[in-house]
């Protein structure tokens, strides 16, 4: 009799253990032996069946034998996890508290969850038909894209998706030429070769600064380096020549950025300068689009990986180098479910790998500011604009008891109206999508409110209707006061629609662009927006944090910001850092190499020491200030914090189930000095779709202590009748605390 074997497994339910079954019928012997963690196992669950990736092999159980189930079958017998990887999923789904199968979840392509083979796809092309090859040169000369497609084919054998990108061919065109017969696509076999030549085009000549921070990275062991330069100071040259580096090795780069920023632009910088295969993962994918990738990335052929947040779990045959692109972005901290940090996990990754992580910004976290304050990162600076750019002059207008013409200050119009006669472009920021904050009644001063939420509804003109932005709730706009029943109710405060408005009234015949969610709702909103932009044609664009991020709007020279208090009085301890990293950011996309830009913030409170330090003094100081404060209270990064959270339909039980929370934990840990509770206490937005939410936070000096309670505190949680009862979580280093 053989020995017992046991198949411990991880599979995608919301419990956090793991489960143990016996190894398929059919298998015989050998290939029992070959099993390996990170392969995928089709299991009985329940009446259900689910896939699940084995963790690994064991000859015993906790469980009885007896009533073990087992597997029906091995879906694939190559681990689709790799050892370095699935051992990443597992350490973060302890150090963030989630099941494992959450983590796995993220980890995993769709379509390998659902029992996809992980099978490479051959790499699509276009190519000449016999038909096509018949046409003279020159022909097509009517439709210029047709024609361009002919000559680059009559040049070259075949043409991938990425140089008809590098050519600015629109697929569109491929097609039209395809139902004329003249081309036609298919599949061809890819292999991971280097090319002989890398680069596509010469790599520029480094600024003093650019070349000691780019000296300074060594690519052969574990670092991690701060690359802090204003917008503009040629980060990106730098990690393309620290990739160059990578790629002449044979390895492969992961390149990390925010979802917004994961524009064309990025790709296409990328592309422009290496041969290598390129591959982006982002939210734009559909599931086989994704799968590929992946599994080029996996088999060594994708050489660059660019990103958003959860491409940190991309499987990498030869990783050289992980960089992050904007490492203060809120974006690499996944909100909901699996509450993972790409950044913090970046930092476990490269160390596990041995490799350098390259963290660049303009506006530093005040976390990673900290750590290479401490020297645990290496500080590397760049302090002036590559090229011959300058920085933007900022300047401070105080709208204390000024009239204002729609939210606008006099000077700030009459700024755009002179930078539009100049022939330039103008961008206007306003953090608030839809026509205006609420409405109210002139007359009782009542306010739409959200009947679900503790919260104003949102007045929308583009179709007309009151939006709760928290809960989706949407109504009418009603015609007479619900309180009162005057007919005098009014839009109050600003929106981008109401900016919108204003500005094609006031400069009718300039074309004013507004960007934000709404107005990019459709696959390639953005880009079709910003055409008209990157034309260079005088404009204006109005738009939210969407424009803040990743663009480059080489003809703007005049910034203006509507509201630059905001965030200034906000509850969120993180509320100055991000306000000084939000105006500084947008502040960053005006005047690129020879036009200088000018940006005016309009404030109300030009005398907050916040506001003046970051005008006065600039970022840096800001962040010292912030830093002492954060000391003194007691916050990260000087702290470690966590943060339960519980909602439900009636908040007793939310807070009754944060009571219990509290109890267990302070039996598990005393509170003391450097161990501290805060809570329950009710959310910055107390009801939000009808449910009550209320966060128990824990505080400590150090990550251990505070690991090993959640630990013993979340099983403990889980067993209680009352975890059943309200929708709760944990937040480890929580960015949001909302
Ligand atoms: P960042 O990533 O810090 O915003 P970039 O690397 O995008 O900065 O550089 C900003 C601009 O300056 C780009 O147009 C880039 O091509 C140019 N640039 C960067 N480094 C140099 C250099 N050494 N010499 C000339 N131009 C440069
Ligand atoms: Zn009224
Ligand atoms: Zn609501």
């Amino acid at each position: 009799m053989h020995s017992t074997v046991i198949l411990e497994i991880a599979l995608p339910t919301p419990l956090r253990r793991r489960f143990d079954y016996l190894p398929p019928q059919e298998i015989d012997a050998a290939e029992l032996e070959h099993l390996a963690a990170g392969i995928l196992v089709r299991v009985p669950f329940g009446h259900q069946e689910l896939i699940g990736v084995l963790i690994a092999v064991k000859s015993s159980t906790e469980q009885d034998i007896a009533k073990l189930r087992p597997a029906l079958a091995i879906v694939d017998k190559t681990p689709a996890l790799g050892g370095e990887l699935l051992e990443l999923c597992l350490w973060a789904a302890d150090y963030y508290q989630c099941p494992i199968g959450d983590a796995l979840q993220t980890a995993l392509p769709t379509l390998l969850r659902h029992g996809e083979p992980a099978q490479l796809r051959g790499e699509w092309i276009v190519e000449l038909t016999t038909e096509g090859k018949g046409l003279p040169e020159g022909a097509l000369k009517r439709a210029p894209k047709q024609a361009q497609l002919l000559a680059e084919l009559q040049a070259r054998a075949y043409l991938t998706k990425t140089d008809l990108d590098l050519l600015e061919i629109p697929r569109t065109i491929v097609k039209t030429m395809t139902e004329k017969g003249l081309v036609r696509s298919r599949e061809i076999a890819i292999t991971p070769d280097t090319p002989a030549q890398l680069l596509r085009e010469a790599a520029l000549p480094l600024n003093e600064e650019q070349a000691a921070a780019l000296a300074h990275i060594e690519y052969h062991h574990f670092n991690i380096y701060l690359l802090d330069g204003a917008t503009g100071s040629g980060k990106t040259e730098i990690y393309l020549q620290a990739i160059a580096q990578i790629l002449a090795q044979g390895k492969q780069a992961l390149v990390l950025v925010p979802e917004i920023g994961l524009t064309p632009q990025t790709l296409l910088r990328f592309q422009r300068r290496f041969t290598v295969p390129i591959v982006a993962l982002h939210s734009g994918l559909n599931d086989r689009e994704r799968l590929e990738a992946w599994l080029q990335a996996r088999a060594g052929i994708a050489r660059i990986i660019i990103g958003t947040r959860s491409a940190i779990f991309t499987p990498l045959q030869n990783p050289g180098i992980i960089i992050i692109d904007e490492e203060h972005d809120n974006s690499f901290k996944q909100q909901e479910g699996f509450r993972y940090s790409a950044r913090d996990l970046a930092a476990v990754r490269a160390h596990r790998l041995q490799i350098p992580l390259l963290l660049g910004s303009a506006t530093p976290s005040l976390e990673t500011l900290h750590n290479a304050q401490q020297h645990r990162y290496n500080y590397l600076r760049l302090t002036t604009r590559a090229g011959n750019a300058k920085p933007p002059d900022i300047q401070l207008l105080d709208i204390r008891g000024e009239q204002l013409h729609e939210g606008f200050a006099a000077a700030s119009l009459a700024a755009i109206d002179h930078t539009l006669k100049a022939g330039n472009q103008v961008l206007v920021f306003l953090n608030r999508r839809g026509y205006a904050p609420t409405l109210e009644c002139h007359d009782c001063g009542w306010l739409a409110n959200c009947n679900h939420c503790d919260a104003r509804m949102t007045v929308h003109q583009t179709p007309r209707h009151l939006h709760c932005h928290h809960c989706d709730h949407q109504r009418a706009i009603p015609r007479r006061c619900p309180s009162c029943n005057s007919t005098k109710i009014q839009p109050i405060g600003q929106g981008t629609e109401r900016s919108e408005n204003v500005l094609q009234e006031l400069f009718p015949g300039t074309k004013v662009i507004r960007v934000d969610r709404d107005s990019t709702r459709n696959k390639d909103g953005m880009q079709k927006l910003l055409v008209d932009v990157h034309s260079g044609e005088p404009c204006i664009l109005v738009g939210t944090q969407m424009l803040a991020k990743g663009h480059h709007f080489a003809d703007v020279t005049l910034v203006v910001i509507i509201d630059a208090d905001a965030g200034l009085f906000s509850t969120d301890f993180r509320g100055p850092e991000r306000m000084g990293q939000l105006l500084l950011q947008v502040a960053g996309r005006a005047g690129r190499a020879d036009k200088p830009g000018r940006v005016l913030l309009q404030s109300h409170h030009t005398e907050h020491p916040l506001v003046q330090t970051l005008m006065l003094k600039g970022y840096h100081a800001l962040t010292d200030l912030i830093l002492q404060e954060r000391r003194i209270t007691q916050l990260p990064p000087y702290r470690h914090l966590a943060l339960i959270r519980a909602e439900s339909k009636r908040a007793e039980l939310a807070v009754d189930f944060l009571r219990l929370a509290r109890k267990i934990a302070e039996q598990l840990q005393e509170p003391n000095p450097f161990f501290s509770y805060l809570g329950p206490l009710p959310a910055m937005m107390e009801k939000r779709g009808d449910r009550f939410r209320y966060q128990l936070q824990l505080n400590s000096a150090q990550r251990k202590p505070l690991q090993q309670l959640l630990t013993q505190l979340a099983l403990q949680l889980e067993g209680d009748a009352l975890s059943k009862r309200v929708r709760w979580s944990i937040d480890v280093d929580p960015q949001d605390m909302s």
